[in-house]
């Protein structure tokens, strides 16, 4: 079969840390301590995603996501391999339960975008995934407890999965009657949105079951047309949209970042919905901010913004039975 447009992007995305500083002009001086930190977490990026960084900036927000900087090299005291405990919940089949009435589904350990900050970066995704064998053992489970009304795919990326994977699996979750919602969590329509092809479109279109799909984006530069047009065409296949951020130093620790980002998401359809404060994972401490300093920003966004475009400021901690949300109204 000849591959689709999505996946020879796929393929063509750079992995070299020279040939990236290189097309986006930065200082070749970045070159020894990006190759050190890809040896930890490999440089991955699409086309469609440099397209959108400034060249010649190295503060550049998209740019900051993906550039491997020495810093990932320093050992912090409270950073650990498995920050949120996933390790631990993974039941066979790549399984995670951890909240009542949903269940969600490593589908896959692959990713189009090495996310710097990711606390997936030490996780061995690629073994405990679903796909790895097949669906059976996961569809097993969901089908085993009528409580989950909601299947999540998640990974790394489940839109990385070819069309022929998801349609097996969406017709086996389809199968299960107490299942009343699809739900896919991606960062593949900011990242590489042409994966968004008529055929997934019609993935969608076809279940039977409430199609969900959380994007994640963190900066409204990663917004651009290409990105609008694609997620107005999951709206209008009857896809819900919402948006999941992570709080990041250099990126968006801005109160008129996410304010602009808030609105530009609302022009495209895209209800906010976490703003999580960082895993604190081995490796990407210098993207933290802390707590006090989220909780600040939160109040400032809350006073110019309306609430419905106002994200739930949240925390993962391993064991708790949702995402703990921080209480920020309270002035320190
Ligand atoms: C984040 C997460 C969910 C989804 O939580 P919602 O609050 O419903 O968005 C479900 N299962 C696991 C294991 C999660 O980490
Ligand atoms: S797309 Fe998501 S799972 Fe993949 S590297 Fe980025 S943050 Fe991690």
């Amino acid at each position: 079969m000849t591959p689709a447009q999505w996946q020879r992007e796929w393929q063509a995305a750079l992995r070299d840390p020279a040939a990236l500083l290189e097309q986006l002009q930065l200082d070749p001086g970045l070159l020894g301590p990006a190759r050190q930190a890809a040896g930890l977490f490999p440089l991955r990026v699409p086309q469609a995603y440099l397209a959108r960084i400034r060249p010649g900036d190295p503060d550049d927000p998209l740019l900051r996501q993906v550039l491997p900087l020495g810093a990932e090299a320093v050992e912090t005291p409270g950073f650990t391999d498995d920050p949120v405990g996933d390790g631990a919940s993974l039941q066979a089949g790549g399984v995670i339960h951890k909240y009542r009435g949903r269940a969600l589904l490593v589908a896959t350990g692959a990713c189009a975008i090495n996310c710097r900050y990711c606390f997936r970066r030490h996780f061995p995704y690629a073994d405990a995934s679903a796909s790895s064998g097949h669906w059976a053992e996961a569809l097993a489970y969901l089908r085993r407890d009528n409580t989950i009304h909601e299947a999540i795919l998640s990974g790394g990326d489940p839109l990385s999965l070819n069309d022929r994977r998801l349609r097996e699996l969406a017709e086996g979750l389809a199968e299960i009657p107490h299942l009343r919602r699809i739900r896919v969590h991606s960062r593949l329509p900011v990242v590489l949105p042409s994966r968004i092809d008529t055929d997934l479109l019609e993935w969608f279109a076809g279940t039977r079951l409430g199609a969900v799909m959380v994007i994640h984006a963190n900066h409204p530069n990663e917004l651009d047309t290409g990105v609008a047009n694609v997620l107005q065409r999951l709206a209008e296949h009857g896809v819900r949209l919402y948006n999941q951020t992570v709080l990041l130093r250099g990126v968006n620790d801005d109160a008129d970042v996410l304010e602009a980002l808030g609105e530009r998401l609302f022009d495209l359809g895209v209800q906010p919905y976490y703003l999580h404060l960082l895993d604190r994972v081995q490796g990407a401490a210098h993207f933290e901010v802390p707590e006090t300093e989220a909780c600040r920003l939160m109040r400032t966004l809350a006073a110019r913004t309306p609430g419905y475009l106002l994200p739930r400021l949240v925390r993962e901690v391993a064991g708790e039975p949702w995402k703990v949300p921080i209480e920020w109204t309270v002035k320190d």
